[in-house]
């Protein structure tokens, strides 16, 4: 199975992914979390990254399709992945397309989470995340126990720096101007799915399920 999230940033792709991905055991390639993991590294990518990611800004496309590229070449990929936030553009979706081609795979599915834009930002802004395990909570729709810390790994739980008034509204902007024409790109082909992702986590995950299989 090979799925694709759409949706605008807090919209619940990455809570829906970690389900999918016990779901169908397949991974979950946030390209998101990868760039996020190399600036924590510090590696060449990372540094470059870090600037458009602070700012609200999309890394340029060619740096992401070339991630995407050796993710996709990974062994854990055989059977099927879920991309969480990518594509993000039309160009990205492009360089996918060829990319699949390449390897003869397609996308099964294309989900599609609508979510209002002031839910965004009442979810963004109290989306907190693990410094150890990566466990994403949100204080208000899915607490954690102990305000400051993980409930899997006693780690310390964090605000993304992105994820301030300023920033969150930038990622919205270019999340309706930029990535938002994928829905039309990938409806045309037929295999989207569209969620309303305004309930509790388990509806949104059970019509997900409904959908795909
Ligand atoms: P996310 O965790 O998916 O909200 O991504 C955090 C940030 O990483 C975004 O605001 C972008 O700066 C960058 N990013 C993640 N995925 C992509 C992508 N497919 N294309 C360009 N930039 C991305």
């Amino acid at each position: 199975m090979r799925l694709l999230l759409i949706g605008p940033p807090g919209g619940g792709k990455g809570t829906q992914a970690k389900f999918l991905v016990k779901n169908f055991e397949i991974p979950q390639i946030s390209t998101g979390d990868m760039l996020r993991a190399n600036v924590n590294n510090s590696t060449d990518l990372g540094q470059e990254a870090q600037k458009y990611m602070k700012a609200g800004k999309l890394v340029p496309d060619s740096v992401i399709l070339n991630m995407i590229k050796n993710r996709l070449s990974d062994e854990d990929c055989l059977n099927g992945y879920i991309l969480d936030g990518f594509p993000r553009t039309i160009p990205q979706a492009d360089g996918l397309n060829s990319l699949l081609s390449e390897m003869n795979q397609a996308i099964d599915h294309v989900i599609v989470m609508d979510v209002p834009d002031d839910l965004i930002i009442t979810r963004l802004s109290n989306r907190r995340s693990c410094n150890k395990c990566n466990r994403v909570y949100n204080l208000i729709f899915d607490p954690p126990k102990n305000t400051n810390k993980c409930d899997n790994c006693d780690g310390k739980l964090f605000l993304r720096e992105d994820d301030n008034p300023d920033t969150i509204q930038q990622r919205l902007n270019i999340y309706h101007k930029v990535t938002k024409p994928l829905i039309k790109y990938y409806n045309n082909m037929g295999i989207n799915k569209n969620i309303q992702s305004q309930g509790t986590i388990e509806e949104i995950k059970l019509d997900i399920l409904s959908k795909i299989s």
